[in-house]
């Protein structure tokens, strides 16, 4: 078939772009907007400057995560300038060019597609450390146009989101296939919504009962849920974050996680992730 135009192009603006992660669910509703998101204002808070692609055309979520719902993008002479949170931080997302946050996008693959590699190589990005991308859940058309994209580049790599029930761990493992026949590195595996600390009592509770399906006997313990699935499958596991409310909030007024047990667990799992990129 006749070679893409636009793949030139992606090349050209991604080779400015140290690390590309790819952040994916197989399920809706895990905290993969949430986790995205923290994880971009950890590392950039790090000093790394870095970039957040939400191509959850559908449903975007970065705006509001990043607390500039009401910026809007500009066009310039290098292309779409992506809205700066702070100076190590930049954003690019369907949200801010959608009329009202009510808004719905109805589109088809084909537009998707379209807009998801404009994108890439129509944003200003400049030089990035990471550009982290919140990618919609599951495995559709979005996914398969932006691995063929990001495939073209170098450094990339994919991150999933679950949370501790054998109902996401089913389709944690679609997605696992998925990176692997798209030739995307593994970078690992977060598990949100791991227990909960209540913050009365301090005693900690599964909410959701972590799957037992790929049980392992670990160095002291038994591995259950996202850990030992990550285990069996070969890849990497970065770590768990807790329930908890403040993180909750966080996401909802668009600030980055403060002094709490997430934050600790978001850090080191950051810090994981860093090692493996
Ligand atoms: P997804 O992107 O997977 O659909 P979101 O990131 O939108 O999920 O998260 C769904 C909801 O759960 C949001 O309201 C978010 O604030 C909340 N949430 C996610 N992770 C946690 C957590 N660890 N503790 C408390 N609330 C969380």
């Amino acid at each position: 078939s006749a070679p893409d135009p636009a793949i030139e192009e992606i090349k050209a603006r991604m080779s400015l772009v140290k690390h590309k992660i790819l952040v994916l669910s197989g399920k809706g509703g895990v905290g993969k907007s949430t986790v995205a998101s923290q994880v971009a204002m950890a590392l950039s808070g790090g000093g790394n400057v870095t970039g957040l692609l939400d191509i959850d055309v559908c449903g975007p979520s970065a705006p509001r995560m990043l607390g500039v719902e009401d910026m809007d993008v500009h066009q310039s002479g290098s292309g779409w300038q992506p809205v700066w949170v702070d100076e190590n931080l930049c954003v690019m997302s369907i949200g801010f060019m959608l009329p009202s946050r009510d808004d719905a996008v109805v589109w088809r693959g084909v537009r998707k597609i379209g807009l998801i590699k404009q994108f890439l190589k129509d944003v200003n990005w400049e030089k990035l450390d990471y550009l982290v991308i919140d990618a919609p859940p599951g495995t559709s058309d979005e996914h398969i146009t932006i691995a063929q994209c990001l495939n073209q580049t170098s450094n990339v790599g994919a991150v999933i989101v679950t949370t501790p029930q054998e109902v996401a761990l089913l389709d944690v493992r679609k997605e696992i296939n998925f990176c692997r026949k798209a030739g995307v590195k593994i970078l690992g595996v977060i598990e949100n919504m791991a227990g909960f600390v209540c913050p009365h009592c301090g005693n900690s509770s599964e909410i959701f009962v972590p799957s037992e399906a790929d049980s392992v006997q670990g160095p002291s313990a038994v591995l259950r849920g996202a850990e030992a699935m990550a285990k069996k499958h070969g890849i990497p596991f970065l770590g768990r974050i807790p329930l908890d409310p403040k993180l909750g909030i966080a996401s909802e007024r668009g600030e980055a996680l403060k002094n709490s047990l997430a934050l600790q667990s978001l850090q080191s799992a950051v810090q994981n992730l860093r090692i493996n990129c």
